[in-house]
């Protein structure tokens, strides 16, 4: 065991503050990392407030990874001490059923979350936001040379959750994508959308980051608080893919699709949502969801941005200034992730 600085909650609701945890000691398959960077996701948020149901505290959120491995276990095969690595929202899962085999394992029973979850040897887990942190190999992820650490620990839980539904539901050359809410999941759908050839449209609350978001790759960009916006776009669009963190009203979105067109929904918001049923029957419209991705699938999107010179749009903040960051992307005003340098912590 080792003890680390990390910032935790020490209860639901409760400021993030500077404390110590314990990591295990490496074992035969772990990889120890220092960690460099970690992502702010909205998921942290929820989580941290006890929003998505009863959480286990103190927590240290952080599911968004990037760091330098700087020792490894003896049986460890795929990592060297040096190497760049990421690890997202998975420490650990079952790797015996039909998800783990076919590569789903955030779909596995017994998946282990990053942190705000109980491990395999019945301690809990703890993430990120932290100088180190002990990971199975097989739960981590190379970070390509071309991408800088800082923009690429996005790409860990937005990069991936994004990409995963964009191929899925086969954005690229002569589909027209449109992405709901502009914020940390949004824009790097926007950038990996543009990236895989799609007609990209932004459906945002206003259009305060329209310049942004036609930079970042759109061809369109409107405000959904205007109500002409449904009128122009109804029945245009072959998918849609919604990072949106509150409830939203699924079926005015629904009308903006083509005959048989996909409403990929990704957000997680606290509260259920209502939905009129006739917006699905005409026009055989599919709503659906979207969880992370698999460990291989998140290997395939950090070369495909490493390719596309895809990284995240952040802005670098200090430890300290966590609980202002949860404020500000509680308000919508992320530009569009924060990302905690962990040499401050
Ligand atoms: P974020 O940075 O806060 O972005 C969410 C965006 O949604 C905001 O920037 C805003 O965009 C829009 N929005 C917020 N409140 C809204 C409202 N009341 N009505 C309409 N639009 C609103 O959050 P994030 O980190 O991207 O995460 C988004 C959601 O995805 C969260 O619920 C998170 O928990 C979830 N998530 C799910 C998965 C998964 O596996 N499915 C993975 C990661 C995160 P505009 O200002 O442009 O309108
Ligand atoms: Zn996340
Ligand atoms: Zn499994």
């Amino acid at each position: 065991m080792t003890t680390v600085a990390a910032y935790a909650a020490p209860a639901a609701k409760a400021p993030l503050e500077r404390t110590t945890i314990e990591r295990r000691a490496v074992r035969e398959f772990d990889v120890l990392i220092d960690i460099k960077f970690a992502g702010i996701c909205h998921s942290d948020i929820h989580q941290a407030r006890e929003g998505w149901g009863e959480a286990i505290f103190p927590m240290v959120p952080g599911h968004e990874i990037a760091g330098v491995v700087s020792e490894v276990g003896p049986g460890v095969t795929k990592f060297a001490v040096g190497e760049r690595v990421g690890v997202g929202c998975m420490v650990d899962s079952c790797r015996e059923c039909d998800n783990c085999k076919a590569g789903l394992e955030q779909h596995c029973t017994g998946t282990v979350g990053t942190y705000n979850a109980i491990g395999k040897d019945g301690e809990p887990t703890y993430g990120g936001y932290s100088t180190h942190v002990v990971v199975d190999e097989n739960f981590v992820v190379r970070i390509p040379d071309g991408l800088p650490l800082d923009v690429a620990a996005p790409l860990l839980c937005a990069g991936i959750t994004t990409y995963s539904p964009l191929k899925q539901w086969g954005a690229g050359p002569g589909k027209k994508v449109a992405v709901i809410g502009l914020g940390g999941l949004g824009h790097t759908a926007v950038k990996i959308a543009h990236a895989l050839g799609a007609e990209v449209t932004v459906l945002s609350q206003s259009l305060r980051k329209k310049e942004d978001g036609l930079k970042l790759g759109a061809d369109h960009y409107y405000a959904t608080s205007d109500p002409k916006t449904f009128e122009e776009l109804a029945g245009s669009l072959d998918l849609i893919v919604s990072t949106v963190s509150a409830p939203l009203e699924f079926g005015a979105y629904l009308s903006l699709l083509r005959t048989g067109g996909a409403l990929v929904n990704v957000g997680a918001p606290e509260e259920p949502v209502t939905l009129p049923l006739f917006s699905l029957i005409g026009g055989n419209k599919i709503l659906a969801g979207s969880a992370i991705g698999g460990i291989a699938e998140t290997q395939e999107m950090l070369d495909f941005c490493a390719e596309h010179r895809i990284g995240a749009e952040i802005e670098l903040i200090a430890a300290s200034e966590i609980n202002e960051a949860y404020e500000r992307v509680l308000a919508s005003d992320v530009r569009y992730r924060f990302v905690i340098d962990a040499a401050t912590i």
